[in-house]
């Protein structure tokens, strides 16, 4: 029985609001949030603790150093 913490996992970017370069990150959020925030316009929580209503947007931003090491810390 594997566990399938990773692949529900996916990370979406959040957009600056103009508080900051460092807003303008990819964070991990459980893809079930994101379903559940796309049907009711509710904000995501990411792995950080980041809450955000996501936006769809084509860029590629870096991935939220925060989320990163909570995501390498549940893959060991
Ligand atoms: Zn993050």
């Amino acid at each position: 029985m594997e566990t399938s913490t990773q692949s529900n996992l996916e990370t979406i970017p959040k957009l600056s609001h103009g508080d900051g370069d460092h807003e303008r990150f990819a964070h991990y959020v459980k893809k079930d949030k994101i379903l559940t925030s796309a049907l009711s316009g509710d904000p995501v929580t990411a792995l950080c603790g980041k809450v955000w209503i996501p936006n769809r947007d084509p860029n590629k931003f870096p991935v939220c150093p925060e989320c990163k090491a909570i995501f390498d810390g549940l893959k060991k």
